[in-house]
């Protein structure tokens, strides 16, 4: 299985990447995570040593060889503590990255901090992942992370395939995507803040084209990259299932992440279904905008709008495009009708997001694909768009001004204050007295508000309210 690109680096698949943290902590399940899907197709690497599973992973258009240390850990003889600083050692020698997990619902143990010891000589190439973060349980462990001193810990869920994009983006700076050609700059300018306007447009942007089978997007993507296409990774389909795909549109730089369509024709056929879901899954997270496309014959099934409900859930920025507009009979009052339907199928279903842009295509003979990408970049703009605090605040004391919260136990529940923590989706903390009183109806009036009055159309907002200190 080996071919001759993948000597470019120490590894036979691409760097090595070692998986390391105490007991329980969810290292197997990452390492299933990341090499489960291939690992249908591809065999285990038999073992370099017995402790060690080694196996091709891939995240995206990052490939490598993971080592995990399930099981290690319980073989006999030596004392466990010398078993894991020697593996540890071990790792920070042969590996070019490591992972190091720790289980945030259980917070940092002693345990941990060993391992943090054994690792910070090395820190540079160490990435923390806060695991189990799902849901709020994690959010006391992620916040002690940060005192291990080995930079900002990365909430992740191995369980559920949460963080996967913060990982990737983690990994690149250490782990060149297929192919070699390209070299992404891109993380030597971001902050914590989140990429400003230049650093924007240096990064490509990652599109995801997704949708049922069928609906034309492979069609799309041929008609989108048209002559420029650059079609690459490993020859063979088998061994390497992602197909990297790169081009430009008006000098910006545009990734596809994936899609199901291109990957399909790589796929063993019984493995399709069940695959399908999972690799739509995938592409989705590790995509910053989607286009759902959908066919014009019939929009709004059950399966387009979970498809899109997946993408507004996973905080992507959603661009919907109803393809074979072609087919269409030139009845212009039946097409109006239809379009209003599916504004209102898709309002009445996600009520987190309003004015998803909608365009109608021809992928076959290219009608309206040229306004697909500024509509893709305009939602891509505002996705990583960042409300200045007081100019939030003030809006914020006018809407309590403008429609005034509800009484609780006999008191006007107050707005405190409020400020934008993330972008990509745009993420607020919302500082309010009765925090569990304020009601949905309030809090929906005060995203439709937060939408309208910013400019925040067609991507999922996200409102955490806390109780002030
Ligand atoms: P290892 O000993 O570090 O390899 O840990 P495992 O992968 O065997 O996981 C230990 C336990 O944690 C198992 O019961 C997993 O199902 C669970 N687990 C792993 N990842 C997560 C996660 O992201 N969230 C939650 N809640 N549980 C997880
Ligand atoms: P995918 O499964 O979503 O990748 O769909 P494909 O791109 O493979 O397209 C499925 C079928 O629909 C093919 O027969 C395409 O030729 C056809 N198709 C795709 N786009 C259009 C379109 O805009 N108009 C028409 N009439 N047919 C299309």
């Amino acid at each position: 299985m080996r071919s001759a690109d993948d000597d470019r680096s120490s590894g036979r698949d691409g760097p090595r990447v070692a998986i390391v943290g105490r007991p329980n902590v969810g290292k197997s399940t990452l390492f299933n995570r990341l090499v489960g899907r291939r690992r249908a197709i591809v065999d285990d690497t038999p073992g370099v040593t017995r402790d060690v599973r080694e196996a091709p992973a891939q995240l995206g258009d990052l490939a490598f060889t993971l080592l995990d240390t399930a099981g290690w850990e319980t073989a006999g003889g030596e004392a466990l503590e010398a078993r894991m600083r020697r593996f540890t050692e071990r790792a920070i020698d042969t590996a070019e990255v490591v992972l190091f997990l720790i289980d945030a619902r259980a917070g940092v143990l002693p345990l941990d901090e060993a391992f943090a010891g054994w690792l910070r000589k090395r820190a540079g190439k160490v990435i923390l992942v806060a695991n189990k973060c799902e849901g709020r349980a994690g959010q006391q462990g992620l916040a002690e992370a940060h005192g291990l001193g080995l930079g900002e810990p990365i909430p992740f869920s191995a369980e559920h395939g949460e963080g996967l994009s913060d990982l990737h983006e983690a990994l690149a700076r250490y782990i060149e995507p297929m192919p070699e050609e390209e070299d992404d700059e891109f993380e030597d300018g971001e902050g914590a803040e989140g990429p400003s306007e230049a650093e924007l447009a240096k990064r490509p942007l990652l599109l995801a084209i997704v949708g049922r089978p069928n609906v034309g997007k492979s069609t799309l993507v041929n008609r989108l990259v048209g002559e420029e296409r650059v079609l690459t990774g490993p020859e063979a389909g088998i061994t390497r299932d992602a197909i990297r795909v790169e081009w430009q549109w008006k000098g910006r730089q545009v990734r596809l992440v994936d899609t199901a369509g291109m990957r399909r024709r790589s796929r063993i056929e019984a493995k399709l279904e069940a695959a399908s879901v999972a690799d739509t899954l995938d592409t989705i997270r590790l995509a910053d905008v989607c286009v759902v496309v959908l066919d014009a014959a019939n929009m709004a099934e059950k399966q387009d709008l979970a498809v899109a409900g997946w993408v507004i859930e996973e905080g992507r920025a959603l661009v919907i495009a109803v393809n074979k507009t072609d087919l269409l009979a030139d009845d212009r009052s039946a097409a109006s009708k239809a379009w209003r339907k599916l504004r209102d199928r898709l309002e009445a279903s996600f009520a987190q997001v309003k004015d998803v842009p909608i365009v109608g295509i021809s992928a076959l003979n290219g009608r309206g694909v040229d306004r697909l990408m500024p509509a893709v970049f305009e939602t891509y703009a505002i996705w990583n768009k960042r409300v200045p605090t007081p100019k939030l605040n003030r809006w914020l004391r006018e809407m309590e001004t403008l429609h005034p919260p509800p009484l609780a136990n006999g008191r006007r529940i107050r707005l405190r204050f409020m400020t934008q923590i993330k972008i990509r989706p745009p993420t607020f903390i919302l500082s309010v007295s009765q925090p569990e009183e304020l009601g949905d109806d309030y809090l929906r009036f005060l995203i439709n508000r937060l939408r309208d009055d910013f400019g925040l159309p067609g991507v999922p907002i996200r409102v955490t309210m806390r109780k002030p200190k």
